[in-house]
């Protein structure tokens, strides 16, 4: 068994040498961000933060929307900052000198506050990630300071933390401009509170077409963007990435007007179009905008080949999904030297 496992890292550290791309794993635990790096990632590029408040810590999101006052609201704040230092730290300390991007608070709201139904029709398209962060004063603020405060937990225990934080579901660079001022006001505040400095890149998520079409604005307030392909599939096709699989699809798929399901190929017919244009207009407005894909999209084969041409710099998978990924990213730069070859 060892030789098998000597030989398996063996083919993969040969693929290593060979692929451009950088493969991350998509993690929230130390656990997961463990197993990731045992998998051979090289960072988390989705820490995704609502999975913090999974299962009885919801009950907070949901006080959280529903706070009416500025004292209702810090108290709220103040519980989940504390969550997030805990977890955090572990995280950080888990993937020390590695980048982890922290994406902020984007919960559908339905899957936290009980009665949210009444209020949304679609929560998936509704007040998600930076919406709330626009809407609920102080949020992006108190997560971003939770960010710094963990990575300085972390160093002071002789770690190397490297946090990237991470603003989803944008679509204006009015939303963005704002936030990345509040979020860098926190953070200097933060450090120098405690006489400290760290380069913590902020950057968004693309996930609506109205981002990919307006790259370039967005990347003048951005370091880097991460490609939502699940909820950016969503909205290119218009359909819901909850329901369709269990509604019209299978007839679609049984008739031929769709091969398979969109969200389990990468349609790069529109999605990929999306992303191509997205990349041109980001890198047109800024040459060093660091560039990755975090949508389930980054572990299908042929989607790798593609991020790839199209010059993404990482992508971000399953942490079991890792291994596959370093191979695949190897044979899409292998097949991209040889199809350049005279
Ligand atoms: C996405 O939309 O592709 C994404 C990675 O974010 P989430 O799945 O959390 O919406
Ligand atoms: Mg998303």
């Amino acid at each position: 068994r060892s030789e098998l496992v000597a030989a398996v890292d063996a083919v993969l550290g040969h693929a290593d040498r060979l692929r451009r791309l950088e493969i991350r794993a998509n993690a929230d635990t130390a656990a997961d961000a463990a197993r990731a790096r045992a998998f051979g990632a090289t960072g988390i590029g989705l820490c995704r933060t609502e999975h913090l408040f999974l299962g009885a810590r919801s009950s907070l999101v949901a006080d959280l929307v529903r706070a009416r006052t500025a004292p209702e609201r810090n108290a709220v704040l103040a519980v989940m900052t504390r969550i997030h230092h805990g977890e955090l730290v572990e995280v950080f300390a888990a993937m020390s000198g590695l980048p982890v991007t922290v994406r902020l608070l984007d919960p559908p709201l339905h899957e936290f506050v009980p009665d949210h139904a009444e209020r949304e029709t679609n929560p998936m398209l509704g007040r998600r990630g930076v919406r709330l962060g626009l809407t609920v004063a102080g949020l992006f603020a108190a997560q971003a300071r939770a960010v710094a405060e963990a990575a300085l937990t972390v160093r002071e225990r002789g770690g190397d933390p490297r946090p990237e934080i991470m603003i989803p579901f944008v679509s204006t660079e009015r939303e963005l401009r704002p936030l990345r001022t509040e979020i860098e006001t926190a953070l200097a505040e933060v450090f120098a509170a405690h006489g400290e400095s760290m380069e913590i890149p902020i950057g968004t998520m693309i996930e609506l077409p109205r981002a990919a079409l307006t790259a370039d604005a967005l990347a003048r307030h951005a370091d880097f963007f991460s490609f939502g392909t699940n909820d950016l599939t969503q909205t290119t096709w218009g359909m819901s990435r909850d329901d369709a699989e269990s509604t019209f699809l299978r007839d679609y798929v049984d008739r031929g007007v769709v091969e398979d399901s969109p969200f389990g190929t990468y349609d790069q017919a529109g999605v990929g179009q999306l992303v191509a244009t997205a990349l041109r207009r980001g890198h047109a407005a800024r040459a060093d905008l660091v560039t990755g894909v975090c949508g389930e999209h980054a572990q299908l084969p042929e989607a790798v080949a593609r991020f790839h041409d199209d010059g993404v710099d990482y992508l971000s998978c399953s942490p079991f999904a890792v291994p596959a990924a370093r191979l695949e990213a190897a044979r899409a730069a292998l097949h991209h030297r040889t199809r350049s070859l005279p």
